[in-house]
């Protein structure tokens, strides 16, 4: 599958990290680092520190992005923000079902696939997170957990849809443990989640949407990952909160 046909999509996930001086702060020493970058460059950051991100980002190459929205549109739903408000303030950008949500908030295949559509129907790209536990991957069923996951969170998302959604392969193994899938083990996956969205859409639409990796991704192993031919970028975590690191990551992108 030819991977010139995407341009590849680095994306940081600040998690909960910063206040909005300090957000501003990176922001400003990653600018020149990125400007160049051939890749699109998102800073998935805190709701609170959303402005900052904006005001700090305004005229680069930066885009900035938000980590969860709510399946409503707005409602009794204390402490919650909707898609609409994200859009409302100009976010592009929101990751649903990361698995830190899916393991400590609860989020499930439904809740998953309920606010990927809130995020489209909204105007919004999403960064869909998918992956196995250790455990799945162990007992040899991570083709089944992803392929399930994905089809629910993608249910009546339409073609047209599908150029506003990522996917992002996260191993729950791989997440803030300094464990990285070995490329072979990445691609494998993204290839999977690729051979299913052709059969669910069409080869075309396959083809054009943006496969990330996440896990662990470093400067060190982000050359490797990102060379091979299913995976289109990556969606990472802790080195995105150093500016040298990020840039890093960005830069392997150059190679394609
Ligand atoms: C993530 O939070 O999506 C992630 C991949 O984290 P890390 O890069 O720290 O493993």
């Amino acid at each position: 599958m030819n991977k010139a046909l995407r341009k590849p999509v680095i994306a940081g996930n600040w998690k909960m990290n910063l206040t909005p001086d300090e957000t501003a702060a990176l922001i400003e020493q990653m600018k020149p680092l990125v400007a160049d970058a051939a890749c699109d460059v998102v800073l998935c950051v805190p709701f609170v520190d959303i402005a900052a991100a904006q005001a700090a980002a305004a005229g680069s190459n930066i885009q900035i992005g938000a980590q969860n929205c709510h399946w409503a549109n707005s409602g009794a739903f204390t402490g919650e923000i909707s898609a609409p408000m994200l859009k409302a303030i100009g976010v592009g950008y929101v990751i649903v079902g990361h698995s830190e949500r899916r393991t400590y908030f609860n989020d499930s295949s439904e809740t998953v696939a309920a606010r990927t559509r809130a995020a489209l129907d909204a105007g919004l790209t999403v960064i869909l997170c998918v992956g196995e536990t250790r455990s799945e991957r162990e007992q040899g069923i991570t083709q089944e957990i992803v392929r399930t996951q994905t089809k629910i969170a993608l249910q009546g998302v339409s073609a047209e849809e599908l150029k506003r959604v990522i996917v992002a392969y996260e191993p729950v193994w791989a997440i803030g443990t300094g464990l990285t899938a070995t490329a072979e083990q990445a691609n494998e996956v993204n290839a999977w989640i690729r051979a299913l969205l052709a059969e669910l859409y069409s080869i075309d639409a396959a083809n054009g949407v943006v496969i990330q990796y996440g896990g662990s991704m470093n400067a060190a192993n982000a050359g490797e990952l990102l060379a091979q031919p299913d995976i289109d970028g990556g969606l990472i975590g802790g080195a995105s909160l150093k500016a040298q690191d990020f840039s890093a990551i960005i830069k392997a992108t150059y190679f394609f």
